[in-house]
């Protein structure tokens, strides 16, 4: 098992990708702590964890909140007793996230706030944990709108700061810690749906054509296929790979 006694905070854990790797890390030996603010999207992960013989604790953290966070980290070390892996996987895209000079800037600052203060606040307080125990693994949700030009003007600069702050972090407490970041191209989740919807003059059907032949593959991400990667970025497997972004997004930033 690649991930056998770890402990693996992970975030936006009630959904998604977030709630399809804590299965996986859960069946490869780690101990799970799924964060997120949908507490009852949380306890669908945690039965799902719990069939699989898991060990998981939940807890209801707003990412953007640092008292949340260092609630999140302190139930981690009193559960299970330390942090090694960190899969920063929350995210918000709002419908209302549009061109620069028609945004509202509280959307700004929530967009902001969730998707890349939230991924400061949890480094700010795992970390020193991850260093009492040795070190361990980061591992940071951007996107391919991180990577490429879009409508979504908040979503796009949260997730190219997910990139340089992912680095930073790697630079910064490095050779204990190593930090990934990782772009998913279109994944079928609810935040795909969003996505869809908010594509300018588009209709549902033609954006939904438009996404899946925008890959090379021809087709969306199961949630799965990121959790394989996160899983493959948290574990030993990955031991000499930090201050990475790697694109899973079947070829559409290359195309
Ligand atoms: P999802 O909406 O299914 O899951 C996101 C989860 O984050 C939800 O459970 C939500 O409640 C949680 N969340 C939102 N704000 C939060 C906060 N303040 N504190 C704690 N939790 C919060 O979406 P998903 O597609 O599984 O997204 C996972 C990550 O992947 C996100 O960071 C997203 O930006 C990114 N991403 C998604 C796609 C896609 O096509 N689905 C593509 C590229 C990147």
């Amino acid at each position: 098992m690649r991930l056998a006694g770890k402990v693996s905070i992970i975030t936006g854990a009630a959904s998604g990708m977030g709630q399809a790797a804590a299965v996986i890390f859960a069946k490869e030996g780690s101990m799970v702590v799924a964060a997120d603010i949908n507490e009852e999207g949380l306890k669908r992960t945690e039965a799902q964890v719990r069939d699989t013989g898991g060990q998981v604790v939940v807890s209801r953290t707003d990412v953007s909140s640092s008292g949340d966070v260092q609630a999140l980290v302190r139930l981690a070390v009193e559960a299970f007793g330390g942090i090694h892996v960190l899969y920063n996987n929350a995210g918000l895209r709002h419908p209302n996230d549009v061109f620069a000079t028609e945004l509202d800037e509280e959307i700004w600052d929530r967009v902001i706030d969730t998707n890349l203060k939230g991924m400061f606040l949890t480094c700010k307080y795992a970390i020193p944990v991850m260093l009492q125990g040795g070190g361990g693994s980061i591992v940071n949700t951007s996107s391919i709108g991180g990577l490429k030009a879009a409508d979504s003007t908040a979503y796009g600069a949260s997730k190219g700061g997910v990139i340089a702050l992912t680095r930073n972090i790697a630079k910064q407490y490095a050779p204990a810690i190593r930090a990934n970041s990782i772009c998913p191209g279109p994944v079928d989740t609810p935040m795909l749906a969003v996505a869809l919807e908010s594509i300018r003059g588009a209709r549902p059907e033609i954006a939904t054509a438009a996404a899946k032949a925008g890959t090379m593959l021809q087709r969306w991400a199961d949630p799965s296929e990121i959790g394989n990667l996160a899983l493959f970025l948290a574990s030993d497997d990955s031991s000499f790979i930090t201050a990475a972004n790697f694109s899973i997004d079947g070829g559409m930033a290359s195309q």
